[in-house]
This record gives C-alpha cells, structure tokens and sequence, in this order.
C-alpha cells in the first residue's frame, strides 16, 4: 500500500460505550467532508439477524454461520449517515433496541464474528478514507491509519451521556439503571480480545479524556491530529 491510499488517510476512533465516538466521529467527518462509519451497528445487526433467526448468541458456531452467510450491505446516502442493510431492507432504525444492548456483546466476543466483520469493516475503508469508529480499529481494523484517537471517560460520564440519549428519545429509564447498564456492557465487552481500555490503545494513538471537554473541543483535536498526520512533506 502506498502512504496516500484511502485506509492511511481514514481517521480510527476507538473508546468504551458511550465515550461519545459516534458524535464525535460523525462531526469530525462533516467537517473534513470524510465519510463516516460505526462499526458498532454491523455488530447489532448480526446481534439482530441471530435474534430473528431464533439461533442461541451463546452458539458460537451457529452463530458465525449465520454472520458469515449474511447479506449484510453497508449504504451512504448521505456520507455522514451510513444505513445497514440485511437482505436489501434497511434496519438502521431497529438497531438500537434493548434486547440487542443486551446480546451484542455475546455476538461481538466470538472470535471468528470478529474475524469476518472486520474483513468487511477494512473493505469500506480500501474505497475512500471514512472516519471510522468502534473497538480494535487503531490496533486491528485499519492499523495502516495516520490518524489514531482514543476517547475515554469515567463510567459516571458516560452514563450521563447516555441518560440524556435516552430521555431524548422517550425512555423513562433512572439514572442508576443507565449506570449499571453501562458497568455491565464494559464488563462484557472486556471479554474476547478488545481493545478497550486506555492502555489497549493503538501505539501512536491521541488519547482525549472527554469528561472535562465538550464534543467541539473534541473534534478539534481531531481535526488538528488529522492535519498534522496529512500535511504534505
Ligand atoms: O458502539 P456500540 O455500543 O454501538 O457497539 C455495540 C457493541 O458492539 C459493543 O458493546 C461491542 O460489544 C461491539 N463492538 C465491537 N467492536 C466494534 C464495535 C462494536 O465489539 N468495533
């Protein structure tokens, strides 16, 4: 691969649940008219093809059976706003149910799901540079990309965030149900080799500590990163 092909110009974020990759990660595409892609939605996806199929996600080889025979397509009408697509109808709007928050991480941690999503994952980037975000993109997805970054936050933070997601959008959950929601996801997502934690980050990767800084001071950040990592030499 050449330095200037599309997966060396894309921008990886990575981040625990509710670090706010996909805010940020979509304001950061808009602002360098990139593409933008959450990898976290092919997972629910396959968490919600697994559900409707009745397969048991703690199957792991019924279930990479399943998410390798997948017609799982990934659409840009807008290259800020990708749709998932399963079997030509778009699913994008029943990916972010419960019942998925609470299998997608039984999917996510079966090594050989991985395998086959990240092959997909890195084939979005060989067309064009996409901002792309979820776990393991700096260190697994797209290694060969100049710019890495690494959002954090306090499990208090996060929570928060996705409280407010969640009143947004009607649900009359508490706070402290938010808040065990997101230790649990953490603790699930700790299993199956990911790189979730600071310390996990890719080499070279921009670590933010969001807890103090809003998302415009974020993708800020981002932005100089990205432009210090492509000046021209
Ligand atoms: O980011 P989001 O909450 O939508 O991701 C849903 C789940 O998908 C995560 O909790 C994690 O289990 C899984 N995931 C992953 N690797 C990615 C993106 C998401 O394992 N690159």
């Amino acid at each position: 691969m050449t330095n200037d092909d599309p997966i060396s110009r894309s921008i990886a974020i990575d981040g625990p649940t509710a670090s706010g990759k996909s805010v940020v990660g979509r304001a950061l595409a808009e602002r360098l008219r990139l593409g933008f892609f959450d990898t976290g939605m092919m997972y629910r996806a396959c968490t919600l093809a697994v559900l409707r199929a009745a397969v048991d996600p703690n199957t792991e080889s019924a279930v990479t059976e399943l998410v390798r025979a997948l017609d799982l397509d990934v659409r840009w009408p807008d290259p800020t706003d990708p749709r998932i697509v399963i079997a030509n109808v778009d699913v994008t709007a029943d990916l972010r149910t419960l019942e998925i928050e609470e299998h997608v991480s039984l999917v996510s941690r079966i090594e050989d799901v991985r395998h086959e999503l990240v092959r997909r994952q890195r084939a979005i980037a060989t067309r064009e540079p996409v901002v792309m975000v979820g776990r393991d993109i700096g260190t697994r997805v797209l290694p060969e990309a100049r710019t890495k970054v690494f959002l954090d936050a306090s499990t208090e933070t996060r929570a928060r965030r996705r409280y407010g997601d969640e009143r947004e959008r009607g649900l009359s959950t508490t706070f402290e149900e938010v808040l065990e929601a997101t230790r649990r996801r953490d603790e699930l997502d700790n299993t199956g080799h990911r790189a979730l934690r600071r310390e996990q980050a890719a080499e070279g990767a921009l670590i933010i500590d969001t807890d103090d800084v809003d998302a415009d001071g974020v993708v800020e950040r981002c932005v100089e990163a990205y432009l210090a990592s492509n000046a021209p030499r």
